[in-house]
């Protein structure tokens, strides 16, 4: 079978890295291209889905809500967040799911459980509605934090405490990042007046971001409390593959995460 991701820029895209990881681990054929599509380009996306015989693609900055208008179908999931970040092509329709919600949904899960928990996160862009989705079908506690009133505004639902600021904070079970700040080892904790004092050895503390490997916000918790970006990068590229192959085959996780481990961490454990 063939597949894509389709985005602008596209050159510092992982996904074929990570795809072929799994093709190779399961002994498959199948191709995964980069192919760069402008904006201005994105209502052709059927003469590329023919060009390169796709089967499915995976869709990246700045189409991830444009690509909707395209589509035959779009699960729930992908239209709570306002966002599709995989297609499948079925019968020449196109169905469009959200995978950064099930793929983070799954890292969590399976490093701390489904117990119910008090949640704040930083940040109210793409990625912090696929976070907050994915606490929402937990059942979980949410606050979130964003620096600009207008941003809240932006969720299709309103289940969540609103934060302005993070002075005078409460205690919280989870503090999870979603924001760009600590891609260039910037400290969270300067940038948005956050105190560490409501941070225990119980906190969990979770970060998008996977390069760098350990955030500086991450070394305000414990070790074995934290956890980065990289399950959910894997963990959504996994899911997107089997909705292409409809569950016939399961992706094998963790040979691509141990590459991608290799990658940013060195091959540590
Ligand atoms: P985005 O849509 O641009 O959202 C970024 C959010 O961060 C915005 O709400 C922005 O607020 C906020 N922000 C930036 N600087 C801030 C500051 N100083 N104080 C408070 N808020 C601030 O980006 P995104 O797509 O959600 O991605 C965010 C991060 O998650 C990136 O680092 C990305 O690499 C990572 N990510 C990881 C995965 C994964 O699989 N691990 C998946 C998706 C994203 P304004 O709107 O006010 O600017």
């Amino acid at each position: 079978m063939n597949f894509a991701v389709i985005g602008s820029p596209i050159e510092h895209t992982l996904s074929p890295a990570i795809h072929y990881a799994n093709f190779n681990s399961l002994n498959l054929a199948d191709t995964y291209r980069a192919l760069h599509i402008r904006p201005e380009e994105l209502g052709h996306i059927k003469d590329v889905i023919k060009q390169y015989d796709l089967n499915g693609f995976n869709v990246t900055i700045p189409h991830k809500e444009t690509i909707m208008a395209h589509l035959d179908f779009i699960d729930q999931r992908a239209i709570e967040v306002n966002a599709v970040n995989t297609v499948l092509i079925k019968d020449n329709k196109l169905y469009g799911y959200n995978t950064d919600v099930t793929g983070y949904k799954q890292a969590y899960t399976d490093r701390f459980g489904t117990m119910k928990r008090n949640i704040l996160i930083l940040g109210a862009g793409g990625a912090s509605k696929a976070v907050y989705r994915a606490h929402s079908e937990l059942g979980d506690d949410i606050t979130i934090y964003a620096r600009r009133e207008a941003s809240f505004e932006t969720f299709t639902d309103q289940n969540f405490q609103r934060l302005s600021s993070l002075q005078n904070l409460k205690s919280f079970d989870v503090i999870i990042n979603t924001t760009p700040i600590g891609l260039k080892n910037e400290d969270l904790y300067d940038v948005m007046s956050l105190s560490r004092n409501k941070i225990t050895e119980d906190t969990i503390g979770i970060d998008l971001i996977y390069n760098p490997e350990k955030t500086p916000f991450l070394y305000g918790f414990e070790d074995k409390m934290v956890m980065n970006g990289l399950s959910m990068l894997v963990n959504q590229a996994i899911h997107a593959f089997e909705i292409w192959y409809d569950n016939k085959h399961e992706g094998d996780y963790n040979t691509v995460y141990a590459a991608l481990d290799k990658k940013f961490g060195g091959g540590r454990k």
